[in-house]
């Protein structure tokens, strides 16, 4: 096959001897298929937008090892126009999403005018969206959806009682608060920023709560009272919050904002039948993404989408990253790749 040579601009994060550093950088496409070669069923992007999640603010600040080889080109989602296809699935000018899979931690990603990744990864742009709505979701987004589809796949509805989301005023947690109250679920909303409430109000939550009331290790059990949960948090958060369940409640773990810990003890799990579902967007199989995108397409009301959101350029990526591992971020970072 061949591609134009033609040069984009990338973000790409180097660690040599010099340190560990992220920079704008022009790339031309030999670099990009020479890095992409093994690429099965390859499908090239012109890519329009990417997003900043929690994980690419640990790939391109290098405060985790999210990125497993070097150079690479971060961010975990993107948005685009197919310019060459060798899968079946997808033609010329066809637009796709891609989340997770690994891209931007072993194969370069979205932060990028242009990728080259294996077709199985894409999921066609759904027709309710954008491409800059559909960044606005991106991973974050779609985990939160994957939360949703969890606590009713365990049967949870809003008759069973309160839902609640720590890390409310965070990408998922947005996201989270906005559909499970598009759905008819009372939804409390957990922030260490109080002066976000009105924004978590505005997206649905009858009432927030203080991180404080959540983060400090607490007791085996606690008074029942949430019927599900979608926890972005971790550590003690997660201990206490399983502690809090009503009998039979749901507990989805997709995070660990507060750290990788969970020092709980069996106590819910044993006495209340409390579930603990775990959530991974990554590697999730596609089927559940198609339903995902199909569920956000449906479920989350899109006028919402907009307060939750800011745009930022590429060359914004880099601060922007650090401020949102910084928690200073709220809602979602869509990358106009182009601006
Ligand atoms: P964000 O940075 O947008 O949101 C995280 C939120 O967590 C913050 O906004 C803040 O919310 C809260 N928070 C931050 N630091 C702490 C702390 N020390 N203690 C307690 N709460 C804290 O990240 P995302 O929403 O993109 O991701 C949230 C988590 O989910 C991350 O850990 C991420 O890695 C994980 N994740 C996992 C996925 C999976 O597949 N399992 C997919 C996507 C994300 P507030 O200010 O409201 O308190």
């Amino acid at each position: 096959m061949t591609v134009n040579a033609d040069s984009f601009q990338a973000l790409l994060i180097e660690k040599d001897d010099a340190g560990y550093r992220a920079q704008l950088q022009a790339l031309n496409t030999d670099a990009l298929m020479a890095a992409t070669q093994s690429t099965a069923n390859p499908v090239t992007i012109r890519v329009s937008h990417s997003t900043l999640n929690y994980k690419d603010g640990l790939a391109i600040t290098g405060k985790s090892p999210v990125v497993r080889k070097f150079p690479m080109v971060p961010g975990i989602d993107l948005a685009g126009i197919v310019a060459h296809s060798e899968h079946p699935l997808y033609a010329v000018g066809d637009a796709v999403v891609l989340n997770g899979w690994g891209v931007g931690e072993t194969h370069w990603g979205g932060l990028s005018q242009r990728a080259r990744l294996n077709g199985d990864w894409l999921v066609p742009l759904p027709k309710a969206f954008t491409p800059a709505q559909a960044m606005a979701i991106g991973t974050a987004g779609y985990t939160a959806m994957l939360c949703v589809m969890a606590l009713q796949r365990q049967g949870v509805t809003p008759e069973h009682g309160e839902i609640l989301v720590t890390g409310a005023a965070g990408g998922v947690g947005s996201v989270a608060v906005a559909l499970l109250s598009q759905l008819g679920y009372k939804v409390v909303a957990v922030t260490g920023r109080p002066e976000e409430a009105a924004y978590l109000q505005s997206l649905g939550a009858s009432e927030v709560l203080a991180r404080a009331d959540f983060s400090s290790p607490g007791k085996p059990l606690a008074k029942e009272r949430w019927a599900g949960a979608v926890d972005t948090v971790g550590s003690h958060t997660l201990a206490n919050v399983c502690a809090s369940m009503k009998y039979r409640g749901v507990v989805t773990a997709c995070g660990l904002a507060g750290g990788f810990d969970l020092p709980a003890t069996v106590m819910p799990f044993i006495l209340r039948g409390v579930v603990l579902v775990g959530i991974d967007s990554v590697m999730c199989p596609r089927p559940d993404r198609l339903e995902a995108w199909e569920r956000l397409a449906k479920d989350l009301d899109v006028s919402k989408l907009a307060a939750m959101t800011q745009i930022i350029g590429l060359g914004q990526a880099v601060d922007t990253a650090k401020a949102l591992l910084e928690g200073q971020v709220r809602g979602r970072v869509v990358v106009d790749v182009n601006a």
